[in-house]
């Protein structure tokens, strides 16, 4: 039934849950739509006096339990379905772990790398500018995502700050800290990832110390969580990025990363183990489901796995911990850096993780009863768990008009 795009999967994904838990068709309706899509073009000087457009999208998908909230991605791959896909997810994201947003999501046809940082900069701004009808702390707040980072963020911030006439920290999250950024928010992702990861194994009984790991993609989320768990004791077998892959089963230590001999094609898995794709959606599929060798997949991407690829690990036992609870860690602590931006007050790093870590454990647990109760996956447990929240928020406040 599915085509394989990041949209396709979402809207099965919700179908899914909507049939489990027996949802209002109309409320099914309204959740399938995204609430408001805006495509923008972008003209940007480059260096060398040329003038480039870029395409660019903001889609609001859902409001009901708060401002919207969402990353912006730079990748040459981006379109309007895949935001309105990461769109989803955010809203379902934001309920299940409990913090007070709807879901949104931008994205810019773009290879940042392709880009001087002037010309990055223009592009940012310019961007920024096109979505200002969109976004601010009461209505919309975006953070980095695949392919942006904190200094993108400060542009955006600065451009809104500069309409306004006055700095508005708030408007934007995964900001520096230097300009209302809060501490441990770089590797929130990759910490929440980690807090789930030992959540799991504690339930399944794994001991983290003989846990075999592999984590596909070296990135913000990838690199983080490979250093994470490394801390925590776990043996890291494999990583890949783009390029190619590292696999050792004696275990590759974060720093001597670069210095192993390469083996692509490897981020499979290894038996017994844990499997993280941290990259990108749509990355397992029918067509590898079945190779892949780890007896338990935590997804740090958003999206890495296909409703098909789903339904194989099903069949074959392999527990699949769903992005919208495993990934939450990075969107729960910019939650944490809008409310610190609103009361101009600033919290410490242990406090930041710890109560990062109470969310995700608690979630966790969240998760793992409805899954029990209604004897479904993990990822059709947190989606009902999701879309019940917002559901419920939806109909207790009525529609419009
Ligand atoms: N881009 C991240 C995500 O997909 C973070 C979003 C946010 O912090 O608003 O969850």
């Amino acid at each position: 039934m599915n085509s394989g795009s990041a949209w396709d999967s979402a809207l099965s994904q919700l179908e899914e849950a909507a049939r489990t838990m027996d949802l209002d068709p109309g409320v099914l309706e309204v959740l399938r739509n995204p609430r408001r899509a805006l495509e923008v073009s972008i003209p940007v000087r480059m260096d060398d006096g040329s003038i480039v457009v870029y395409k660019g999208y903001r889609v609001h998908h859902n409001t009901s339990r708060g401002p919207s909230k969402g990353g912006i991605r730079y990748h040459p791959a981006v379109t309007l379905d895949e935001v309105k896909a990461l769109a989803m997810w955010m809203t379902w994201k934001c309920a299940v772990v409990g913090i007070p947003f709807g879901g949104a999501k931008g994205g810019v046809v773009v290879d940042p790398r392709k880009l001087s940082q002037a010309e990055l900069q223009r592009l940012t701004r310019r961007y920024a500018y096109e979505i200002l009808p969109l976004i601010g702390p009461e209505r919309d707040i975006p953070a980095p995502d695949l392919g942006t980072n904190e200094q993108i963020m400060a542009w955006i911030m600065d451009t809104y700050s500069t309409r306004e006439g006055y700095s508005v920290p708030s408007v934007v999250t995964g900001k520096p800290l230097a300009i209302g950024g809060s501490a441990g928010r770089g590797l929130a992702t990759a910490r929440g990832v980690m807090y789930v990861t030992l959540a799991t194994m504690k339930h399944l009984g794994m001991s983290v110390e003989d846990a075999r790991v592999v984590v596909q993609g070296f990135g913000n989320v990838g690199a983080g969580t490979v250093e994470l768990l490394h801390q925590q004791g776990c043996v890291i077998v494999g990583v890949s990025d783009v390029q190619g892959g590292v696999y050792s089963p004696s275990g590759l230590s974060p720093q001597g990363l670069r210095t192993h001999e390469t083996a692509a094609g490897r981020v499979m898995g290894y038996e017994g183990g844990v499997l993280i794709p941290a990259a990108i959606e749509g990355q397992l599929t029918e067509r590898n489901a079945d190779r892949v060798k780890a007896t338990v997949i935590v997804e740090a991407a958003n999206g890495p796995t296909t409703p098909e690829a789903d339904e194989i690990f099903k069949d074959r036992g392999i527990l699949v911990v769903p992005d919208i609870l495993a990934n939450a860690g990075g969107v729960t602590v910019s939650y944490f850096e809008w409310v610190q931006d609103l009361q101009a007050y600033y919290w410490s790093e242990d406090e930041v993780n710890d109560r990062l870590r109470q969310i995700m454990e608690r979630s966790y647990v969240d998760v793992l009863e409805v899954a029990e109760e209604r004897k479904v996956t993990m990822r059709t447990a947190a989606t009902i768990l999701g879309v019940g929240r917002v559901a419920e928020a939806h109909v207790t406040r009525g529609l419009y008009p």
